[in-house]
This record gives structure tokens, C-alpha cells and sequence, in this order.
């Protein structure tokens, strides 16, 4: 299961902040994705305070949902992240602070964003419904960056995320993330 937070008026505060980041990204969808964006906001205030559960020392959860898929080995050749399932347009969250550099289509993902973070590393999500950031902007720990679907490569709808420290090497994102005292 995901992390479970040990102060709840820290959960409370930042599912706040969770909520008023989600309506500054319905201001810049379209008026169709906005409204549909916002209902799941609206009615879905436990998912959102358990999303804010997930943020720890600058590192946010990328997604709420199921654990389906380990990082390693899978179907004779390596599955470089970890898979998240839960319904189409769940929100995405950007890990950390940094950069998008990119989003939009991508062989194998459907649709990916990655993020090039303040530290080097790289973060990378994949296979969304929708997209709510574009290249060069500049996104925050648990901003929702995008709605979670099941394009390319993919048998469901979830989030397949990976992280890569250096930039270039792909390391077990649940390990990466326990580090960083989230724990999926
Ligand atoms: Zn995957």
C-alpha cells in the first residue's frame, strides 16, 4: 500500500495546497478536461488528502493507486520503473521540483512528460491520458502534471514512472522513493 502519513494536520495542510494546485492546472486545460479534472478534484477529497500523504523531504508521490508492477526483469527484458494502476485521469504528480523537457508523444508510453530535476536526475511518466505541462515549464513537487490513462504499451489503465538519478541510469523507483521516506 502507500505511504501513510504520521501528522494529520500536515496531510490536511497539504491537501490544501494539492487542491489549489489542481484548480491553477484546470485554468489551463481545455474547458472539457477542466471539468472532468475538477469533478475528480472535487469529489475525491479522501483520495486527495491520501495523495498528500506522499510527500516527504521535497519528494512527492507520483500517483495514488496499485502497485502492479515491480521494476526489474518482466517478459525477458527489463521493466525500467514501476507501475501505479488506478482509473483514467487520476492525477500525476510531479516528483520533484524541476524542469519539463518533455511531453507529448513517445514510442512505447503513448504520451510521456519527463522532468529534469534540480539535482540532474530525470524523472519520466508514461502512457497518460492527459498532458497539463508543457517543455520548458518549470513545475513544483506535487504539482499535477498530468491524467493517467493507457496508451502505447500498456494493458490498463496506470502510471508507469521511472527515475533516473544521473540522468541516464534507471534505478527501482520504490527503492528511490522509500529513500526519500515515501513508501509504495
Ligand atoms: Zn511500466
Amino acid at each position: 500500500m502507500l505511504y501513510t502519513g504520521r501528522n494529520l494536520q500536515r496531510r490536511r495542510r497539504l491537501a490544501l495546497a494539492a487542491l489549489v494546485a489542481g484548480a491553477a492546472v484546470t485554468a489551463s486545460v481545455t474547458p472539457a478536461h477542466a471539468q472532468s479534472n475538477f469533478a475528480a478534484l472535487s469529489s475525491g477529497v479522501t483520495n486527495t488528502i491520501a495523495q498528500a500523504t506522499g510527500y516527504a523531504n521535497g519528494v512527492a508521490l507520483p500517483a495514488n493507486g496499485t502497485l502492479t508492477s515491480g521494476f526489474g526483469a518482466r517478459w525477458g527484458t527489463n521493466h525500467n520503473g514501476i507501475d501505479i494502476a488506478n482509473a483514467v485521469g487520476t492525477p500525476i504528480y510531479a516528483v520533484m521540483d524541476g524542469t519539463v523537457i518533455s511531453s507529448g508523444p513517445a514510442s512505447g508510453y503513448g504520451q510521456w512528460i519527463r522532468i529534469q530535476h534540480d539535482d540532474g536526475s530525470i524523472s519520466i511518466y508514461g502512457h497518460m491520458e492527459y498532458l497539463y505541462v508543457s517543455v520548458g515549464e518549470r513545475v513544483s513537487a506535487g504539482q499535477e502534471i498530468a491524467g493517467m490513462g493507457s496508451r502505447g504499451f500498456s494493458t490498463g489503465s496506470h502510471l508507469h514512472f521511472e527515475i533516473h538519478p544521473d540522468g541516464v541510469t534507471p534505478v527501482d523507483p520504490q527503492t528511490w522513493l522509500a529513500n526519500h521516506g515515501i513508501y509504495v
